[in-house]
């Protein structure tokens, strides 16, 4: 994952405003486009021509106003593969509406997906994504990557005893028995289940005030990412703007048994991480404040 920035309402020299970048197997997808998103993909390792996914949490200005830029660049570098859209109420319009601002030539196609229901929205070979709602002043969603889990190992060496690379090595991973050459081929006979693994699970909420009607959606995550625009000093300002402090943010952490959390969406009122740190330590042991262009490795 690259915190590409971790700020929020108007960039600042020392954050851009927050987005999340995630890669799994060489693909990229990306939690919201604020203004400044492509040249903070430039300053790391992520690959703009790579992003399948965009997941817009909501229209705030401070969420996607990097994205028709980001799309003039794609065009002009010639991509040549679909582009993937989620969001709330309005996703449709407003993403239409962007892409006629500028005079630029969109040569790929674009999927625009306005979200009606929540619940799963992707569901790839090996991982899912999943939309929750949050309680902003606009319409807006979190979401959750999940990595399917596996049953057992597949046994190579095994298999290869048994019969050739093919669709058939496919079935017996998913634990079906196959027929090769007039023989029965039993799962067990290729497969290691006592190396299981539960896949591995990111959450990304934005701005919410904090609430126990997503907890469900985000329970056990790996690495929770949640928004905490303020200190306790400012829990009012936070309930007046619908945002979370960052000790309302370990809380959550601490109620759907995150392994990890990371604070983002930080108010340029706050020049320092220490203070919104040590308010979430109190409550939630492993907190990191993101910096931007942060890189985490799961
Ligand atoms: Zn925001
Ligand atoms: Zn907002």
């Amino acid at each position: 994952m690259v915190f590409l920035g971790t700020g929020c309402s108007n960039p600042t020299s020392e954050r851009n405003l927050s987005a999340t970048a995630l890669r799994f197997m060489g693909q990229w997808m990306l939690f919201d486009c604020p203004e400044g998103t492509q040249r903070q993909m430039m300053k790391s390792n992520v690959s703009y021509m790579k992003v399948k996914y965009i997941f817009f949490s909501h229209f705030h200005a401070d969420h996607f106003l990097g994205f028709p830029g980001l799309v003039a660049t794609m065009s002009m570098h010639e991509r040549d593969y679909p582009l993937h859209i989620f969001g709330p109420k309005g996703t449709e319009e407003r993403i239409k509406r962007s892409l006629n601002l500028g005079l630029m030539r969109k040569d790929f196609e674009i999927n625009v997906t306005e979200l009606k229901r929540t619940g799963k929205i992707v569901s790839e070979e090996f991982f899912e994504v999943t939309a929750f709602p949050l309680k902003h002043e606009v319409p807006c969603l979190g979401y959750s990557f999940k990595e399917n889990d596996k049953d057992g190992e597949f046994q190579r060496a095994k298999a290869l005893k048994l019969l050739p690379e093919g669709p058939l090595w496919g079935k017996l991973q998913k634990g079906q028995a196959v027929k090769w050459r007039g023989k029965t081929i039993e799962p067990e006979q290729v497969m290691d289940y006592t190396k299981g693994k539960k896949g591995r699970k990111v959450s990304v909420v934005m701005d919410t005030l904090p609430s126990s009607s997503y907890y469900d959606y985000i329970e056990d995550s790996d690495v929770l990412v949640h928004e905490s625009a303020f200190a306790d000093k400012f829990e009012q300002r936070a309930k007046e703007t619908k945002h979370s402090t960052a000790r309302q943010a370990a809380r959550v952490a601490v109620e759907t048994n995150a392994k990890k959390l990371v604070l983002t969406h930080i108010s340029p009122r706050h020049k320092k991480n220490s203070e919104l740190e040590n308010e979430a330590r109190q409550e939630f042991a492993d907190v990191v404040v993101a910096e931007d262009l942060m890189k985490m490795t799961l």
